[in-house]
């Protein structure tokens, strides 16, 4: 089975679980289940190729899964592998995700099947126009607010945000993830790693586990990774294993995060980083450690090494990092997990943020908004772990049902 087959497998399974649980009527589920509006669109772009003009059509794509609680909110990606199914399940991902840290919005999703390497920026500059001006009936400041993901980024936020200016007056609420200049925040960029890390400490907290003595393994050292790795390092954790896509590197004493931020600007990656071991992936997996944070792709624990994972606790800063078989076998082990619903919605609330400040035209600094995002993520935190206390079960399933019930609850209320 495909990665893709599996990541909507797990998906469909921790729903099900959820609505067995808040005991939903099958068309309550239907309605949880269906997207309010799928859009498709084609967005034509003139690319130049062997010093000819070709005008190329891409498909794009918006689907707008509910909006029962707020604005439809969600990325926008560029990539080839985009389709109508995956935006779809990112589009309810998005749902529950806002749901779960209690902000008022809604869930959506958008993408364009591209390569963005193969564009150069001129041709994305227009891609990224032509795109909003297709989609501005549908979004809005009130209505649905995209944001970068995948192959996205504050640039492609900023030639939105202009595009969407000429028809509709200036507007920086249009959009989230902008460039600073442009009324984006301070802190989103390190918003999801500095939230991880934020949940880590206080999930090892309530195992005991003190920072001094914890060892701490991350898998992928990107945006997510490497502001987890800074903001444990910084809370006294010992980092003692790293990777990227070319493998990892191993160090028992542990890491100066300074020393390997320094080693992968210079160098682009991790490799050869001097004072380390080389280890694979694989392997780093398998480490003994109390911490372990998958932050690279998904379905990397699965039922082929869920066995020999040694971590104690394992926070999902990646999407669906763990499939629900290997989740199972993890949970009868003992191993806590900090699901990706909860873990990785540092980003989202940094841009609900964002969205705020706009809407006031008052910005706030670094300090104020990652200081009220620890505040609303020890809540979502605190909510799930008590509902999982009470009705016995794990971290996951507690999460999905807070999420999925408070969606069903303001749909009932609203009387869709
Ligand atoms: P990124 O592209 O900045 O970094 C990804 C990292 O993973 C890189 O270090 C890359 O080398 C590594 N990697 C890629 N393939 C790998 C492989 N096969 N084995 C090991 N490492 C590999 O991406 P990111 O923004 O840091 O996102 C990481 C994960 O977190 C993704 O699953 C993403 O969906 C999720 N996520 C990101 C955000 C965000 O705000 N960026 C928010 C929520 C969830």
């Amino acid at each position: 089975m495909d990665k893709k087959c599996i990541c909507q497998e797990t998906q469909r399974h921790f729903l099900n679980r959820a609505f067995e649980r808040l005991k939903l009527k099958g068309s309550q589920r239907e309605l949880l289940l269906s997207s309010f509006r799928e859009t498709r669109i084609t967005v034509p772009v003139t690319l130049r190729h062997n010093g000819e003009n070709r005008l190329h059509t891409f498909q794009g794509y918006r689907v707008q899964h509910n909006h029962a609680r707020g604005p439809f909110k969600g990325g926008l990606r560029f990539h080839p592998d985009v389709n109508m199914g995956e935006i779809r399940a990112l589009a309810q991902l998005m749902t529950w995700k806002t749901a779960l840290v209690d902000i008022p919005f809604g869930g959506a999703k958008g993408g364009v099947a591209v390569d963005p390497r193969q564009l150069n920026e001129t041709e994305l500059e227009e891609l990224s126009k032509r795109f909003c001006q297709k989609m501005a009936p549908i979004i809005g400041v009130y209505d649905d607010i995209p944001a970068p993901d995948i192959g996205t980024n504050p640039q492609v936020m900023a030639w939105m945000l202009d595009e969407y200016s000429k028809t509709h007056g200036f507007r920086t609420a249009i959009v989230t993830g902008k460039p600073v200049e442009l009324g984006g925040s301070a802190g989103r960029l390190e918003a999801t790693g500095h939230g991880v890390a934020h949940l880590a400490h206080k999930a090892a907290a309530e195992m005991s586990l003190v920072p001094e003595q914890s060892r701490v393994v991350i898998q992928g050292f990107g945006n997510v990774g490497s502001h987890t790795a800074i903001a444990l390092a910084n809370k006294g954790y010992k980092i003692i294993a790293l990777s990227d896509v070319n493998g990892g590197v191993i160090n028992e004493a542990g890491f100066s995060i300074d020393h390997v931020l320094a080693h992968v600007n210079e160098n682009g990656g991790l490799t050869d980083l001097p004072g380390s071991s080389p280890i694979s992936n694989a392997d780093l997996l398998e480490l003994p450690c109390d911490i372990l944070v998958p932050a690279a792709l998904e379905a990397t624990i699965t039922c082929d090494n869920a066995e020999a994972i040694r971590a104690r606790l394992i926070v999902e800063a990646a999407n669906m990092p763990v499939t629900h078989r290997a989740d199972a076998r993890l949970q009868q082990r003992g191993i806590v997990i900090v699901p990706d619903l909860l873990a990785n919605v540092g980003g989202v609330l940094a841009s609900y943020y964002e969205w705020v400040q706009n809407l006031q035209q008052f910005p706030w600094d670094r300090e104020l908004v990652l200081s009220r995002l620890e505040k609303r993520l020890s809540h979502a935190y605190e909510a799930v772990r008590d509902l999982a206390r009470e009705r016995q079960v794990d971290l996951r399933a507690a999460a999905y049902e807070l999420a999925i019930g408070r969606v069903e609850e303001a749909i009932r209320l609203r009387g869709f």
